[in-house]
Parts: structure tokens; C-alpha cells; sequence
């Protein structure tokens, strides 16, 4: 049953107090209904006792005055010279008869029975087949002579009506036997002697006689029929003048005490039902188990209120204590917040928010340890945007970043993703960062959000230097040869689409290695950076202007007609022809040839191009250098 019970430790407190408390009351009423058992039946064993005493008593009482009046009648003189023909003699006893049973009033007949068979009694007269002496309780007294017959129970010959017999036999002074003195009472009196003393419900008085054969009982199936019969061996049971004995009755456990009468040898037997004894037993039982789960429920209850006062809250208290300080409470702030009442349980409690609060405190240090001890400027944010973790060097670049990102109008709650992203950022003073950032899950959860800057300005420099070297000259600063043909390609794509004209200028400068041969390879150099930035200085900023390798440029000009692209050509020639170059200390003029190609649309490819104006400027240099071609 327990198994559905959710072990809280409410619930353990409650099934604990509750078994304990059962498992004492148990034990206390048990003893305690044990020792109200043998109380009760102690009780009922006196009480049995008595009442067989007074029924007894009462009875022998009833016999004793039959006996005293038999006797008495017994030696009335003439009672023993009666003759059945003597009419005075017989008026004389006749009138002790009615005395008798006047005097005795436990007396219903008295009368006498004699060898001739006749019977002495007053009011009745026998059939003529009559015979005194074949009556039990002639019989009886004949037997038991010198001893009176006492208590011999008899059916009437006439009335058939069940009659008790005290009878003594007379015998005259020649010892022979005259007739039989007897009183009777009925039964139904005797039967009423036993209902005097009745303490118990279910208890019943009963008679049996010498023979164990019971005669009177209340039950009348049980009347006249051996004691064996009605609960086999009851009869061995009787071994005493007196005691107590336990036998079944129709399932029915008895208890009875039984006694041996003096005066005659009749067993009186008082009865009764042990479950008179133990039935309020039972019921003080059913109350007592109620009464018990009830207070054990209340007891169980008030120990569960209390355990929780005591045990469950505070312990709930740490728990939240402890929750709180590893969201990073500030310790001091809870410490107000929460006080535990004085016992060894806030004493413990106590001990383990302090022991909690040390480690932590010694990981969050050796943290920001780890953290200031990086390079990377690292945030981490809560869901509800508190400072979890930020180490100095993000302190020292938070101010120059908040005032970037707002620019660029990114608010920190957008910044939170569910995926990692990296991002470059630039700062004012040309610092360059790289911003990572992922959520911080903890069981799947998202808990917050991680930033980490880190400073790449150096790299993306190298980056970008690298970059530029590769598509400008190094000599001359101008794009290089690589990129030149790259655009060059592009622009035609552009061409293609657009429509317009694009031309394309040859130049070689003129007697080269001359300048070489005469100033050497150096001042050739020198020329060749001036030759470069003239040209820059004379074209369009959308053009072009490349050195293809040695003193050969050329200068891609986008949406220019092949007549625009001859006049900038013999005007750079012109340019040239009049100006020198200042290389070292010398004044170096440096004549060019160029040769002109213009691409329209959709004749040839970007190669084509470039050869027709080398070809142009082979031309160029076979008309006699200084001069502008084209073919
Ligand atoms: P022309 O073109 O008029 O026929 O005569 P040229 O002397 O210029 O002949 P050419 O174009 O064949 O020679 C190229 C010379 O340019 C060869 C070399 O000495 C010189 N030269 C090539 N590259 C460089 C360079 O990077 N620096 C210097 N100083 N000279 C170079
Ligand atoms: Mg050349
Ligand atoms: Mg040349």
C-alpha cells in the first residue's frame, strides 16, 4: 500500500509516527484487554460459583425439610400398625399427612406406601391394580434402607405430573419391613429453586442424579437422558464433591461449576456461555482499535506538523539558500533574508550554507582567475540579462563596444541566439574584433549567453596586406599583371552586357636598358615608379593603369570609343615626350610607344584584345618609337 505513497519526508514522518504509535497502542491494549479477560473472567467464575452455592443450599435446604418431615411422619405411632381395614387408624395419619404438607409448604404430597401393596394418601384412591410397592419410590426406600431415599425423581402414575421423592423405608421391631414413609415435592418446584440464583444471561442451572441422568433442565429434550449423551464424557467430569468444568454445547463453549448435594446425590450444575465473559471484550476491542486509529492519526498528524516545522522548512530554507547562492546571490543579502531557528539542525544547516558559500566562492576565483588570465574579453549573460561571469579584459573594451554596437543599433536581448555566430568588430580607434557568441545550455536549457572578443586586428591587417600584395606591383604601387587580365576579363563580361566601347592602351617606354645601361638598375627603378605615377595622375580613376612586367604598362579605360582612347594615347605620348622624369639627381626623359586596341561588343575575348594592342605597339615601335598605333 505504501509503494503508492510519494516518500516525502512529510510522509515519512507520518508513516513512521503513525506505525509507531499503532505498534505501542497495539501492545498496551492487548495487555491491557488480556488483563480485563482474566479480570472478567475470574469474575465470572465467583460469581458462577456463588450462584451454584445459594441454588444448592436452597435445594439441600427443600430436601432436608422433606427428610425432617418423612422422619417425622415416619414415627407417628401407628404409622407403622396401619391397617388398610381400620378406618380410625388410617383418619389419623391421613390428618398428619394434611398437617404436613400444611406445615411444609415445599411439600405437595405426603403419603404412605405398605407391604400389602395399599397406599396411604389423602384425596386419592388408587385403581385396584395398584400396588405401593411397585412405585420407584417404595422401591428406592426398600434399597437404600437404614438410608432415607432422597431426591428420587418419579412420573405419577395418575396425574403423570414429574415429582422429587423422599422416602424411608419402616421396618417393625422384628425387623420386617412394614411400608414406606415419603413426601414429595414437584419438580417444577425444584425446578424454580434453580432459577433463584440466576446472575448471567446465558446461564443455566441444571440437575442430574447418582445416574448422571439429567432431570431437571430447562430445555426439555435434554430431560432424562444420560449427561453423556448430550456432551459425550461430561459425566467423568464430575470427579469431585465441587468444581469448575469447560465442555461444547452445540458449538458453544460453557463454563460451569457443579456441586454434589449433602443430602442426597443430586449434582447441581450452573452454566453459562463464555462469550458472555468475552463478547464485551470483543466490543471494548472494535472501540478501542477505532479509538486508537484515531488518535494515532492525530498523533501522526501533529508529528508531521511538527517534523516539518522543525525539520522539513529549514531544510527547504537551505535547499532555496543554496539554490540562490549558485545563481550568485550576494551571500550577505540571503543571510538577512533567511534565519533558522536555534537547533542542532540550523546549527547544521548553518555550517553547510558556509561550506557552500567558501567553495564557491573559491571556484568562482579560481574562475575569473582563468578568465582574466585569457586574452579573449569574455561576457556571460543570464537569460534575464544579470552578469554571470565578465572578466577585466572585457571591463577594459566594454565602453568602446556598447557605444559600436549601438551604432550599428544591435541591442544586447537581440544578440541572444539558440546557435553559435561569429562576427567581426570594428572599433573606433581601428581595432578590429571577433566576436563569437553561443547560449549557455545547462540540461538542455537555455541559461544564458556567452560572448568572447577577441582582438584580431593584427591578423586581419596581415590579411589584408597580403591581399593587396597580391594584385598590385610591387615596384610601382599599380595593379599587377594577375589582377589587370582578371579585370580586364570582368570589364568584356561588362561590355557584353552594356554595349559600350572599351579600349585599351599598350605602352613600352622607349630605349629602356639604355636608362639601365647609363644610371644603372636603380635610378631604371626610379624612372619606372615616376613613369607609373604619371600615368596615374594622367587617366580617369575608373581606369585602369597596370604594370605588366619590365617598363610595360597598360591602361584598360571602360566605356571608351576607340578615337577617345587614340587621342588619350598621343595625349600621354606628348606628356611623356615633354617631361622628365626626376630619378636620383638626373633629369631622365623617357619617351613611350602605345599601342591602341578597342573592344565592341562581342568581338573577341579579353586576350584578343590585349594582343592587338601589343601588336599595336610592336607597330608603334617599328614606326620609329615615340608614336601611337594601332592595327
Ligand atoms: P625598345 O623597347 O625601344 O625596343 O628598347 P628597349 O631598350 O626598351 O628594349 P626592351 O623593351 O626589349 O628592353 C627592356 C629593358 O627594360 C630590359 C631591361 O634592362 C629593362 N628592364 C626591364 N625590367 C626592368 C626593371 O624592373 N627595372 C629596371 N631598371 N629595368 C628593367
Ligand atoms: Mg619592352
Ligand atoms: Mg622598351
Amino acid at each position: 500500500m505504501l509503494k503508492f505513497y510519494k516518500r516525502t519526508i512529510k510522509g515519512e514522518f507520518f508513516v513512521t509516527g503513525l506505525t509507531s504509535v499503532l505498534i505501542i497502542s497495539m501492545i498496551f491494549i492487548a495487555l491491557t484487554l488480556v488483563s480485563v479477560y482474566m479480570l472478567r473472567l475470574e469474575n465470572a467464575r465467583q460469581t458462577l460459583k456463588t450462584a451454584n452455592l445459594h441454588i444448592a443450599t436452597y435445594t439441600d435446604g427443600v430436601l432436608e425439610s422433606l427428610v425432617m418431615s418423612a422422619k417425622t411422619n415416619a414415627a407417628f405411632p401407628g404409622a407403622m400398625d396401619y391397617d388398610s381395614d381400620n378406618y380410625p387408624a388410617q383418619s389419623g395419619l391421613l390428618q398428619l399427612f394434611a398437617a404436613t404438607t400444611r406445615a411444609n409448604p415445599n411439600i405437595k404430597y405426603s403419603f404412605a406406601g405398605y407391604e400389602d401393596g395399599s397406599l396411604l394418601i389423602e384425596g386419592y384412591v388408587p385403581t385396584a391394580d395398584f400396588d405401593a410397592r411397585l412405585r420407584p419410590w417404595y422401591k428406592s426406600a426398600v434399597e437404600r434402607y437404614p438410608d432415607i431415599s432422597v431426591g428420587l425423581p418419579y412420573q405419577d402414575a395418575k396425574t403423570e405430573e414429574w415429582l422429587v421423592s423422599v422416602s424411608l423405608a419402616m421396618f417393625d421391631g422384628e425387623g420386617h419391613l412394614v411400608g414406606v414413609m415419603a413426601v414429595d415435592c414437584t419438580l417444577e418446584y425444584v425446578k424454580s429453586l434453580m432459577l433463584q440464583a440466576t446472575y448471567f444471561d446465558s446461564q443455566t442451572n441444571y440437575v442430574l442424579d447418582k445416574n448422571r441422568k439429567v432431570f431437571v433442565h430447562k430445555n426439555r429434550e435434554f430431560l432424562h437422558q444420560s449427561a453423556d449423551l448430550i456432551v459425550p464424557g461430561l459425566s467423568q467430569q464430575f470427579s469431585s464433591d465441587s468444581g469448575f468444568i469447560h465442555y461444547n454445547l452445540e458449538g458453544a463453549k460453557r463454563l460451569a461449576y457443579y456441586q454434589v448435594l449433602d443430602s442426597s446425590d443430586w449434582i447441581i450444575v450452573s452454566a453459562i456461555d463464555l462469550s458472555e465473559v468475552t463478547a464485551p471484550i470483543i466490543v471494548m476491542l472494535i472501540y478501542s482499535v477505532m479509538a486508537l486509529v484515531f488518535l494515532s492519526l492525530v498523533l501522526a498528524i501533529g508529528q508531521v506538523k511538527l517534523y516539518e516545522k522543525r525539520f522539513v522548512k529549514p531544510i527547504n530554507l537551505l535547499k532555496d539558500h543554496i539554490e540562490e547562492l549558485t545563481l550568485g546571490k550576494d551571500i550577505r543579502q540571503i543571510s538577512t533574508q533567511y534565519s533558522y531557528s536555534n537547533s542542532e539542525l540550523a546549527e547544521i544547516a548553518n555550517r553547510i550554507v558556509e561550506m557552500a558559500t567558501k567553495s564557491l566562492k573559491k571556484k568562482t576565483d579560481d574562475l575569473k582567475l582563468i578568465l582574466d588570465a585569457t586574452s579573449d574579453a569574455i561576457l556571460v549573460l543570464s537569460v534575464g540579462a544579470q552578469v554571470i561571469h565578465m572578466n577585466e579584459k572585457y571591463a577594459d573594451i566594454q565602453s568602446d563596444l556598447s557605444r559600436v554596437l549601438e551604432d550599428e543599433g544591435s541591442k544586447t536581448e537581440r544578440l541572444f541566439s539558440q546557435k553559435e555566430m561569429l562576427d567581426m568588430v570594428y572599433l573606433e580607434d581601428g581595432q578590429v574584433l571577433e566576436q563569437y557568441t553561443c547560449p549557455v545550455l545547462e540540461n538542455g536549457e537555455l541559461i544564458g549567453q556567452l560572448w568572447r572578443y577577441r582582438d584580431v586586428t593584427d591578423r586581419v591587417r596581415a590579411e589584408e596586406n597580403l591581399k593587396e600584395l597580391a594584385i598590385t606591383d610591387e615596384l610601382t604601387g599599380l595593379w599587377n599583371r594577375r589582377y589587370f587580365l582578371e579585370r580586364g576579363v570582368a570589364e568584356v563580361g561588362v561590355i557584353d552586357r552594356t554595349g559600350l566601347p572599351l579600349s585599351l592602351l599598350f605602352i613600352d617606354l622607349d630605349y629602356f636598358k639604355r636608362v639601365n645601361d647609363t644610371y644603372g638598375h636603380m635610378v631604371g627603378d626610379d624612372v619606372l615608379r615616376c613613369v607609373a605615377k604619371m600615368l596615374r595622375s594622367s587617366v580617369r580613376s575608373t581606369d585602369l593603369v597596370a604594370r605588366l612586367g619590365g617598363e610595360e604598362f597598360c591602361v584598360l579605360l571602360p566605356n571608351t570609343s576607340f578615337d577617345a582612347a587614340i587621342q588619350l594615347a598621343e595625349k600621354l605620348r606628348a606628356y611623356f615626350d615633354a617631361h622628365a622624369c626626376a630619378a636620383s639627381d638626373e633629369q631622365i626623359r623617357c619617351t613611350i610607344s602605345v599601342g591602341v586596341a578597342t573592344h565592341t561588343w562581342d568581338n573577341g575575348s579579353f586576350g584578343d584584345l590585349l594582343d592587338k594592342a601589343d601588336q599595336a605597339c610592336y607597330k608603334a615601335k617599328d614606326n620609329g618609337r615615340n608614336c601611337v598605333a594601332s592595327i
